[in-house]
């Protein structure tokens, strides 16, 4: 394991050297998207330089290379979640694709009477699908309001009874930085007999994860905001929870033999990878995960709660400004009063700063905490005090500017 160093650490993200509007870029935008290393890029290139072709399909000396770069990248993913083994990981475009395929695979097992439950902290990927769920079977949706504290309290165990059968929630919100208490909530669909999905879109990058602590059924998250690339995620699941999912999507690899009228699916965890998978993504993002493996994990989140903590402690005092997120995380989540978010959002930008203004795909937690949207500046590994004071200072000089 490396020692944790903030300077040698940027100067693997090439992209950050650059200026924005002649000033330099500050990207604060990280619960939206990570930069990728020098290694993931070159990973991809490599793959491409030297092994590119179908996997699983020929037997010929690229199509084993390929084939096994793409089963290695398994591997790695499997270590990397601490999963059992490599068939409970499925390739998928992101967390949004394998909830929906969660979503659409318990379709046939869910009644009108049964009910689904989710938080009310929930990105609309882990809202939407489960929503459109209970149109579709006459099943209830239903939320835990949990509050940005996001304490257990006494009376949330009543939302689980013996019709739950699905607890799908995030370990992190993406809006606000909360936590929730999944143990807890794990524990208590467990005792009503529902299966678990947790949305780790949040958390991957920051925490390590171990899916054997962990004992939920599926957990889901996506490569791009985990120093990976886009367009390549994991839907992991126990096997009994895998068993029992329709495919979303069908059609070559995922068969083992095919009539006009008939078709027998393959095993786990091909029976759900419909297609030519996206391989350069598995290979960048096995690369992402062997980045954060090498990684003093335990160093590289204190750095990046102290430079959100940093902001918070100073925007905390700030009498125009309301901080929705807690302390300890690694984002800030804000409003400002009378000031118009977009406008400050220019501002920022104007200045070489990007955060992210908006509901941050959370409409009902807004809703809840009586805002239209919030400002959230969002930290990783890559990120220094510098970044966290620029954009203290430009924030509270676009506060003065605008205010009047
Ligand atoms: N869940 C959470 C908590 C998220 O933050 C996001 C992305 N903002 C998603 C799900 C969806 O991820 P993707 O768009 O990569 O599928």
């Amino acid at each position: 394991m490396m020692p944790f160093d903030p300077i040698s650490i940027r100067q693997q993200f090439p992209i950050l050297a650059q200026q924005a509007h002649d000033y330099p870029l500050v990207y604060l935008d990280n619960a939206a998207t990570t930069q990728k290393p020098d290694s993931v890029l070159n990973a991809i290139i490599n793959y491409y330089q030297t092994s590119n072709a179908n996997v699983h399909r020929g037997s010929h000396f690229l199509s084993d290379k390929a084939t096994n770069l793409f089963e290695q990248a398994r591997q790695t993913l499997a270590e990397f979640i601490q999963a059992p083994d490599n068939s409970h990981i499925i390739w998928c475009k992101g967390a949004t694709e394998a909830i929906n395929q969660v979503a659409y695979g318990l379709e046939s097992s869910l009644k009108p009477d049964d009910e689904i439950l989710i938080s009310s902290l929930e990105h609309h990927a882990n809202l939407v699908p489960w929503q459109q769920l209970a149109k579709r079977t006459g099943a209830k949706l239903r939320s835990i309001p949990f509050t940005s504290d996001a304490k257990w309290e006494a009376e949330y165990a009543s939302y689980f009874n013996e019709k739950t059968k699905i607890l799908a929630c995030t370990q992190i919100s993406n809006a606000i930085g909360v936590h929730l208490p999944l143990d807890t909530l794990i524990q208590e669909a467990k005792a009503v007999g529902a299966l678990t999905l947790i949305d780790g879109a949040q958390a991957v990058a920051h925490y390590p994860v171990n899916m054997a602590q962990l004992d939920c059924d599926f957990y889901v998250f996506s490569g791009h905001k985990m120093y990976g690339p886009t367009g390549i995620g994991v839907l992991y699941g126990k096997t009994a929870a895998l068993e029992q999912l329709t495919p979303l999507q069908t059609g070559g690899e995922m068969v083992l033999k095919v009539s006009l009228l008939e078709t027998e699916f393959n095993q786990l965890p091909y029976r759900l990878e419909a297609g030519t998978p996206h391989i350069e993504g598995v290979i960048g993002l096995a690369s992402a995960c062997e980045f954060l493996m090498q990684q003093d994990r335990q160093a590289m989140l204190d750095w990046e709660i102290s430079l959100a903590n940093r902001v918070r402690r100073i925007l905390m005092n700030e009498a125009d400004i309301k901080v929705y997120s807690p302390a300890n995380t690694t984002l800030v989540s804000f409003s400002v009063n009378n000031i118009n978010l977009t406008d400050l959002n220019a501002f920022l930008d104007s200045k070489g700063i990007g955060i992210r203004s908006g509901s941050h795909c959370a409409h009902p937690l807004m809703a809840q905490l009586g805002v239209s949207g919030t400002l959230r500046a969002s930290f990783a590994c890559y990120n220094n005090e510098r970044d966290a004071d620029h954009f203290v200072a430009t924030l509270l000089d676009a506060i003065d500017l605008l205010a009047d």
